[in-house]
């Protein structure tokens, strides 16, 4: 079988610091990553909406991966892409995806992986003076979780963004509260990674994942990267034997030359509870 080849480099598309948590597995590998100066990844959207993402956090992902291999002259770049947002089901919680992309520009090859952070440190509050924000500020973990600080009602533009020193907050709500009074001042966390200590380790769970994908060769075509691609659900149903919508088989396969291969469920199910039957418990 032929032998595996991993870059000795790879860019990684960044300003936001996230080479202190993607470059540790990156090393593991062989590969150190290199960060272009003065590359604007903003200009591919932005947590607080004063650039909106055009497409899919994959899209975004991708994007930032190409301008770091443009700015670099290397044929792999690596980019990560996250969304926070309230829960959708459960309330009063937030939740997050962050997606991890490796691009090799000479072969096309992509790799990404995704994870979903149940726990993230994204939330806001609106207050009335600086004395209020302390509870907000102390919840979140403030000053390593920088803070934003928006006239009041979600969707305003920052005043100040990345603030980690309780003067400037205090600041930003005495402007913020001067600018719209009755609304008072809203609050958030920044989500940039190096602003969002909870968020970096994040990227540093994703990035461990990525780097224990790419150490899997594909049995086929030796390229990097042989992981799940998707799951497939209709595990049978224990009486009726019809199709439920839990996972059946995970399937595993390559990016390159897309040899694919089916793998029962992690756990050794073959059947389901009847409780999960369309059928038998419609
Ligand atoms: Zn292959
Ligand atoms: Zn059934």
């Amino acid at each position: 079988m032929r032998r595996m080849i991993l870059p000795n480099r790879a860019a990684l598309g960044t300003m936001h610091g996230k080479a202190v948590a993607i470059a540790p597995p990156m090393a593991r590998l062989g590969i150190t990553l290199e960060v272009p100066d003065g590359l604007d990844t903003d200009r591919f959207g932005t947590f607080t909406n004063e650039t909106p993402r055009l497409g899919t956090m994959d899209d975004a992902a991708r994007a930032k991966a190409c301008a770091a291999i443009a700015a670099t002259g290397l044929s792999v770049g690596i980019a990560s892409e996250g969304a926070y947002r309230p829960h959708p089901w459960i309330p009063f919680l937030p939740i997050g995806r962050e997606v991890l992309l490796w691009r090799n520009e000479e072969t096309g090859q992509e790799v990404i992986e995704r994870l979903t952070d149940e726990a993230p440190c994204y939330d806001n509050a609106i207050v009335f003076s600086t004395d209020e924000a302390a509870t907000f500020l102390a919840s979140i973990g403030f000053p390593q979780t920088a803070v934003i600080v928006a006239p009041g009602g979600q969707g305003a533009a920052p005043l100040a963004k990345g603030l980690q020193d309780l003067g400037s907050v205090d600041d930003a709500i005495q402007r913020a509260l001067h600018l719209w009074g009755t609304g008072g001042a809203f609050l958030q966390t920044d989500m940039r990674a190096h602003l969002n200590p909870r968020r970096m380790e994040t990227i540093g769970r994703l990035a461990e994942r990525l780097a224990a994908r790419l150490g899997t060769g594909c049995p086929v075509c030796a390229a990097p990267g042989w992981g799940l691609l998707r799951v497939e659900t209709g595990l049978p149903c224990s009486w009726c034997d019809g199709p439920t919508l839990l996972v059946k088989t995970e399937v595993h396969g390559c990016t390159l030359c897309g040899s694919e291969k089916s793998l029962p469920r992690t756990d050794g199910a073959c059947t389901a509870d009847p409780g999960h039957c369309p059928t038998c418990n419609p």
